[in-house]
This record gives structure tokens, sequence and C-alpha cells, in this order.
């Protein structure tokens, strides 16, 4: 400030002298004002600069300068532009830092697997990432300042916003969900700053599919133990209230040994399931050979065919090359065996029965049951390998089957990269192959014909 004062007073001294030099007393007073109108007008021009400079868009990155040689406005203007430069140099800064604050949120969010809609104290969709668009069909540019409840047309949506109580969350379909693909949303709101609220939506489909399934599946189970249970809860009774003859007495037993022989199958076929989903995959360090485990199927297969047929089966057993499969060998002998011993079951006396090993040109080893059975449906084949799913229902209790071999066979083919192949036509019998990938074959000819 001293500095302006000094400037005035150097300017009026300046237009002083040179008054009285012109004129005495009344040239003083002339060159005194001419002094202080100069300095006045100089003052004026520099603030007039630095208004210029201010209204400039580069206000805070480049600084005031005067023109020509001098490289700043002049005192007090000068120290007003420096500090103004310094100031929204640093507002600025302060706003690209939150900018991009803003913006690695807005990226995390856009991250999450989960649907974020961030909604206005009116409801109107301020922002919201690509998941809640997929999830609600919103368009995240078009729709942003539209009402929600105009856009999702859920009426369980609806009356849940309207309630406004958000202690729980509402389930209603995606908006990509058709009879044939449903799709469910879990949506929850939660209320955030003056009036706003966060919407959160997450896919439970796939969730609500396994509760189904395990709900399905304990059902199946007990409707399968509850059957031979009852039977021999009913022959229990009866051994106990009735007074019977040996012979009576014997073929009671003998049921109640059949039913009991049913529900201990079921249950090692459930742990053999539940011990196939709970182990760790296998390695390839244990090899079993493709003629030890032709040998175990064709005991079961004739075996079985004895009790189930008393003209029996023609049985083929064509071993084919001498071949090892990598995998866990206990596995592998219970899913051929189920592919046999269903062929068995399902093909009438007499019928045709051909199991056959083939190492394929691409290196891939195919174990494969044919038959001459009923053969299946079309309709029927995708779903074959569901956990109790049969065609023939009675026919499958009959000849003691469990409605889980299927499962069970695609589990161990899925374990060891195998592919489970089910070709079929009714009344012209099945081909069920298991087909294992190259990496897991290996031929034994070379050791065991080592001259060759
Ligand atoms: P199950 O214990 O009932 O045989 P699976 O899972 O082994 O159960 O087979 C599922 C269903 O597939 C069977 O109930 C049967 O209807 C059908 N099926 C399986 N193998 C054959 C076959 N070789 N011929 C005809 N139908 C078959």
């Amino acid at each position: 400030m001293i500095g302006r004062w000094i400037t005035l007073a150097a300017c009026a001294a300046a237009g002083g002298g040179l008054g009285w030099w012109a004129g005495a007393r009344e040239g003083l007073a002339w060159g005194l004002l001419l002094g202080a109108v100069s300095w006045q007008l100089l003052d004026s021009l520099h603030s007039r600069r630095l208004m210029k400079w201010l209204r400039s868009e580069q206000s805070n990155e480049t600084p005031l300068l005067m023109a020509g040689a001098q490289p700043r406005l002049p005192g007090v203007w000068g120290e007003v532009a420096d500090r103004v430069r310094r100031l929204l140099k640093n507002r600025h800064q302060q706003y690209s830092d939150s900018q991009g604050r803003l913006d690695e949120l807005l990226a995390a969010l856009q991250a999450s697997p989960n649907g974020v809609v961030l909604l206005d104290d009116e409801g109107r969709i301020e922002w919201c990432n690509q998941t809640a668009a997929q999830h609600f069909g919103f368009d995240a540019k078009r729709d942003i300042q539209q009402h929600v409840a105009n856009l999702v047309r859920q009426p369980a949506f609806n009356a849940y916003m309207s309630a406004a109580n958000f202690s729980n969350d509402v389930l209603i379909p995606g908006s990509s969900s058709t009879p044939a693909r449903p799709m469910k949303l879990s949506v929850h709101v939660h209320r955030y700053g003056k009036g706003r609220k966060l919407l959160l939506s997450r896919d439970i489909t796939a969730l609500e599919q396994a509760e189904a399934m395990r709900r399905d599946f304990v059902a199946n189970v007990s409707h399968e133990i509850r059957t031979p249970l009852t039977v021999v809860a009913g022959f229990i009774e009866t051994l106990q209230n009735l007074p019977l003859k040996k012979p009576d007495r014997d073929r009671y037993l003998a049921l109640m040994a059949q039913q009991s022989q049913r529900m201990q199958t079921l249950v090692e076929d459930l742990l053999t399931l539940s011990r196939l989903e709970g182990s760790p995959l296998p390695g390839a360090s244990e090899w079993s050979k493709t003629a030890t485990l032709f040998v175990q199927c064709e005991q079961e297969a004739r075996a079985l065919s004895g009790v189930l047929a008393p003209q029996g089966h023609q049985l083929v057993f064509e071993p084919g090359p001498d071949c090892e499969i990598a995998g866990i060998q206990r596995e592998i002998a219970s899913a051929l065996s189920n592919l046999v011993t269903n062929a068995v079951r399902y093909t009438p006396e007499k019928g045709l029965i051909r199991v056959s090993w083939a190492l394929l040109a691409d290196g891939r080893g195919k174990f494969s049951v044919q038959d001459s059975g009923p053969g299946i449906a079309p309709e029927h084949l995708p779903r074959l390998t569901e956990r109790f799913y049969r065609v023939d229902r009675s026919r499958s209790r009959e000849s003691g089957g469990t409605g889980l071999g299927l499962a069970i066979v695609k589990h161990v083919a899925q374990r060891h990269g195998a592919e489970l192949q089910i070709t079929s036509q009714l009344g012209q019998g099945s081909c069920f192959a298991m087909v294992f990938p190259p990496a897991r074959v290996r031929a034994l000819q070379l050791q065991l014909h080592p001259s060759a």
C-alpha cells in the first residue's frame, strides 16, 4: 500500500516540478493535478488489465505479464494477480483431485457384480452401472432423470417403492426373464443423504435354481427311502402279530431283505455322488488297464443277466487294443459298471449287448455299451443324467435302479475330462459311450511286444 502512495507522490512531484518550471505558483497547482490524474490513469489501466486477465480462461495457469520487457504488473496489482492465480491454481488442483476420486469411485461401482442405481429424493435415476442397466433394461444414458417406477414395471417393485419400507429386499423377475430362461433379481433400497436412495440389485437366478434343486433332491431321497421303509415296517408288524407258517415267514423275510437291499444301494449311490462332488479332481498319475476294467464289467454283466433274465442275453465283449486310462480306477470302474448294468437291466432277455473299447484316430479312447433294448425317445435324452430322472419308472425299480446311475456316470466323465455320448432310437436300442481325451489314454502295445 505504501508503494501506491509513493508512486502517487512521485507522479504528483514530477507534475508539480514541471508546472513550477512552466508557470511558477499557478503552474505548480496544474502540474500537481496533472501528475495525480496521470497516476490515476495508469492505475486504472493496470486494474483493467487485471480484470481482463481474470476473465480469461488461463488466469489460473499463466501469470499476468506486462507488455514489453516488464515481467509482471507492478505494485499492488501484480501482487493481487499473483495471489488470485495461486488461489485459482489450488482450487483447480482440488477440483481435478476430487473429480479423479469421483471417477475412480464410479469405476469401482461400474465393476461391481451387483446392479447399482443412485436415485434422487424424487426417485429419479441419477446414475446407474451397466449391471443395473442389464438387470432392469435401462439405457444408462437415455434413462437418466427418469422416474425408476416408470421404468421398472413390476407390481412387487412398485408396491415396495410406495410402501417405502426398505428393511427387506424384494424379489422380481429380471428384464430379460422369459419362461424358458427365467431370471430372478433381489432388489434392496438403502437411504442415504437428504432423501436420496441407493438401489442395489443382485442376480439370484443360480441361487434360486440351486435351492430348487436342493428341495427336489431332499424330496426325491425321502420318497425313495420311504417306499421300501414302509414295506419293511409293514412286514415287521405282520411278523410280530401273526402266527405265520415257515414258508410264509421265509417269503416275508426275503421281501424284507430285498427292500433293505434297495435302501442300501440307494445310500451307496448317494455316498458315491457326494464323494465325487467333494473330492479333488483326479490327476494323471494313476493308470488303470482297460483289460482289467473289462474283466470286472463282464463278470458283473453276466451275474446280473443270470438273475434278471432266465434265458440270459447275448453278451459280446470286444476289449480292443490294450490301453491304460489315467484317473481314479474306482470311479471309472463304477461309471462303466453303471452303463453295462443299465444295458442288462433295460434289454429284454435274449437281447444283444455289445461292450467295446476302441482307440480313435485322434488319440481318444472310446468305451461304448450298445444294446438292442427298448431305446429312449429323443425328448428324454437331455434329462437322462439328472438325478432321479427315469424314463421307465417301474422297470427301473423292478430291476433295482436308484435313478442315480447316469448322474454318477456324468460326474465321473466330467472329472476325467471325458465326454458322455448317448444315442438312442425308440425300438432300436441305445448306445452309451464314454470318450476319454488323448491325454488320459495310452496304448500298451509297445510294452507287451517289446520286439515290435
Ligand atoms: P436307473 O437307476 O433308474 O436306471 P439311471 O440314471 O441309470 O437310473 O438311468 C436313468 C434312466 O435312463 C433310467 O431310468 C432309464 O429309464 C433310462 N435308461 C438308462 N439306460 C438305459 C438303456 N440302456 N436303455 C433304455 N433306457 C435306459
